[in-house]
Parts: structure tokens; sequence; C-alpha cells
């Protein structure tokens, strides 16, 4: 990969920065209609669903000026670019590849204006990783109209107030491989026989919920993709999950944050920013995050060439999953007893902001996948190992 940016492309980073500082202003200064004028500002500028076609709504950028715009926006600390955030990951990536001229027009500017949440539909509760046996059923009514939908889902993060969902269902059973006979459909989670039951986590959040289906029926014109060919849309669903959650602006974010707790901690009764251990610790983090950040470019190189991104996205998945534990765990750790405490304990730091993130590692470790689920597509499909289980 060539590291040097275009003339087009420095412009661009100018052109990022330059409205940044015009319509960023401090956190202490922004009034009660920011979020909303700041949504707006960026939508006008097409920065929202930047590289996705001109012709759905998007911007037309170039998958470098994507990584730019969002590489800048996390440097000025900015919100985010509109708030469907599953929307503007994989499911508007999935409709814009696989929906239909109608699906796109339906779905894409809602997307793009932030007026719908969407949440993902997949896992069950005995099928996890072994996403392709998912056993939620559809069956096409006799007119052919509908689909009528019986089942369960599990752990669906938004759920409790998301307004769509994208519904992974079996709509034949008799197989000869069970990544056959799945159908993706996108779904209002307001239809009649759709349940949602809040999980609370050990943080205390109820931001994932088991969501029942009974007798949902679900308009044929809902379908994304071929009937019977949904695990197709998942697989290119899961890649974009996988590689948005292999950003590493975030990190840089994360470790300016960490960098500070130890400025304002001690050790031994020492300063602990003089602290060789934990100088090195923080080394060995940035150095992590750096080696994720050139792995990522491996990603966008392939994407510059066209190609789509599949098996390679876990490499960062995996290694993000524990880098996060890491961080979070040396920060409840540099800060004794009272790093245990969460948001309204008596000496909580920064208001239990790390004792929380150590106790949401499941976020960033089981959601999108579990650690061995990666290193067994990691060995199987990059290494050409064989598969886990054979002598
Ligand atoms: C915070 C969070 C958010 C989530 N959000 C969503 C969401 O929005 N939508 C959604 O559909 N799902 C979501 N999930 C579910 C998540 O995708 C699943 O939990 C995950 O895929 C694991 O599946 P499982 O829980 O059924 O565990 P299981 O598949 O039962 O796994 C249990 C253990 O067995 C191991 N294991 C299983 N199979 C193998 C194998 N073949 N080889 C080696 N080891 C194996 C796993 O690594 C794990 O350690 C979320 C989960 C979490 C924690």
């Amino acid at each position: 990969m060539d590291f040097e940016l275009s003339a087009s492309e420095e412009a661009f980073r100018q052109e990022v920065r330059d409205f940044l500082k015009e319509n960023l202003p401090p956190p202490r200064e922004r009034g009660p209609n920011f979020l909303s004028e700041w949504l707006t500002k960026v939508r006008a500028k097409r920065w929202v669903g930047f590289s996705w076609p001109k012709e759905v709504g998007g911007g037309g950028g170039s998958i470098i000026e994507q990584a730019i715009l969002k590489e800048e926006m996390a440097l000025a600390k900015a919100p985010p670019l509109g708030m469907s955030m599953m929307g503007l990951a994989w499911v508007g990536p999935g409709i814009i590849q696989y929906g239909t001229d109608e699906q796109k027009q339906r779905f894409i500017p809602d997307i793009l204006d932030s007026k719908v949440t969407w949440c993902t539909g997949y896992s069950e509760p005995n099928h996890g990783s072994d996403l392709a046996a998912i056993q939620t059923k559809a069956e096409l009514t006799a007119d052919g109209k509908h689909y009528v939908v019986n089942g369960q889902k599990i752990w669906t993060s938004l759920a409790p107030w998301a307004d769509w969902i994208i519904l992974l269902t079996r709509t034949q059973f008799d197989v000869d491989v069970k990544h056959k006979g799945i159908t993706c459909l996108l779904v209002d989670m307001k239809t009649p026989g759709v349940e949602v039951r809040p999980i609370e986590n050990m943080a205390g959040d109820r931001h994932f919920a088991e969501v029942f289906f009974t007798n949902a029926k679900v308009p044929v014109e809902n379908r994304l993709g071929k009937e019977g060919e949904g695990w197709m849309v998942t697989v290119s669903a899961l890649a974009n999950e996988r590689s948005s959650i292999g950003e590493v602006t975030q990190l840089y974010d994360k470790l300016d944050t960490l960098r500070d707790l130890v400025k304002r901690s001690k050790k031994n009764g020492q300063p602990a920013s003089n602290d060789q251990s934990t100088r090195r610790r923080i080394a060995e983090f940035e150095a992590k995050i750096a080696a994720m950040k050139y792995n990522g470019m491996r990603y966008l190189t392939k994407q510059l060439k066209g190609e789509p991104l599949s098996s390679e996205t876990s490499v960062n998945k995996l290694h993000r999953a524990s880098l996060e534990i890491d961080m979070d765990d040396f920060a409840v750790a540099l800060s004794g007893a009272a790093g245990l405490e969460l948001a309204g304990g008596a000496e909580a730091v920064d208001k239990g902001k790390w004792a929380k993130a150590s106790l949401g590692w499941p976020n960033v470790v089981i959601g999108g996948g579990t650690p061995n689920i990666q290193r067994n597509i990691i060995a199987e499909r990059i290494l050409g190992l064989p598969k886990d289980g054979s002598d």
C-alpha cells in the first residue's frame, strides 16, 4: 500500500479540518440543539454514508476519503456522523449490495437521516457461534404475499428501542448443507407478534434483549436477497461488522484517556507516570494499536482493489478484544479498590467509566463472534490449517 495521500486527498483532509474548526465547539459550549444541528450539517455535506453511491443518497466518496473523514472526526472527538449505528455499519451496505431499488429508496434515506435504529437478529438460544444452524422459521403464506415468522432470537443489541431488525430465518429445513435454506428479512419491530424482553448485563445496562416471534407476518417485499440465500447476505454483513470493529481511532482516544489517568495516579506513593512498568504497559498498548492500524490498511488495500472483505477481518477483531480488555483492566488495577466502583460509588474513578468498561468485556469479546471462532476462521480460511477437531 502507498501511505502517501494524493493532493486531492490532502485537500479533502483540510476541508474536514476546516469544517470541524467552524462547526465543532468545545463540549461545554454546546447547546441543547447541538447534536441535531450537527447531524443536519454533516448530512448536508453528504458525509453520512460518505462512501455509499450518490444514487442512493450517499456521498460517493472514495474508501480512502472515508478513512480520512473517520480519522479526522475521531481525532477531534466529534459526535457520530449518524445515529443509526447498525444501519450505517452493515444494514445499509447489505441493502445497497443485495436490496431491490424499492428497498433502497425505502430504507436508505431514513438510515442516512438518523431517523431509524436498526438491530440485528442473528443469534438464537442454541445457535450463536454455529449461526448457520438457526431455527427461526419463516413460512410463505399460500398467496405468496407474506412470510409468517416463528422463533426466538437472543442477545439482540439495541432491540429495546430499535425500529427495525435485520432478521435471519430458515425457510427450508430439508437441506444437505445448513448454510442453505436461510433467508434474510427486514422486519418492522412494531409488527404484531414481535415481543422484546430486555436482558440486563452485569454492568447494569439493558441494551440487549431476547426477541420472540409468534406468527409475525412480514411482507414478502421485505426479503433482502433471494429466498434461501440469506447466508451470503450475512457473511458480507459480518465482514462489515468485523471491519468496523477494526477501527482504531477510538482506541487511540481511549489510550489518551488512559495516559491522563496515569498522570493523575500514584504507584507505591510515587507518580505512576514515573513508574517503569506502567510506562512500558502504555507503550505496549500504543504499539498494539499501531499494529491494528497497519493491519487495517491491508483491508483498505483489498477494498481499493475492488475485492470484498471476508475472513481477514477476524484478525483485528481478535486483536482488539484482548487489547481492550487489557486496557480496561490496567486502568482498574491502577486505581486500586476505587477502580472497581461504578458510577455513583463514593470514590468512583472517572465516574466509574473504567469499572463499567471492564465489566462490559463481552461487548468486544463475544459480540460479533467469540475468540475461538475468530481463531478457527484464521486457522482454516487464512492459514489453510485442517478443520478444528479433525485428526
Ligand atoms: C454484548 C453482546 C452483544 C451482542 N449483540 C448481538 C446482536 O446484536 N445480534 C446477534 O444476533 N447476536 C448478538 N450477540 C450474540 C453473539 O454473537 C453470540 O453470543 C456469539 O456469537 C456466541 O454465541 P453463543 O452465545 O451462542 O455461544 P456459543 O456458540 O454457545 O459458544 C460458547 C463457547 O463455546 C465456544 N465454541 C463454540 N463453537 C466452537 C467451535 N466450533 N470451536 C471452538 N469453540 C467453540 C465459544 O467460543 C464460546 O467460548 C451479542 C453478544 C454479546 C455478548
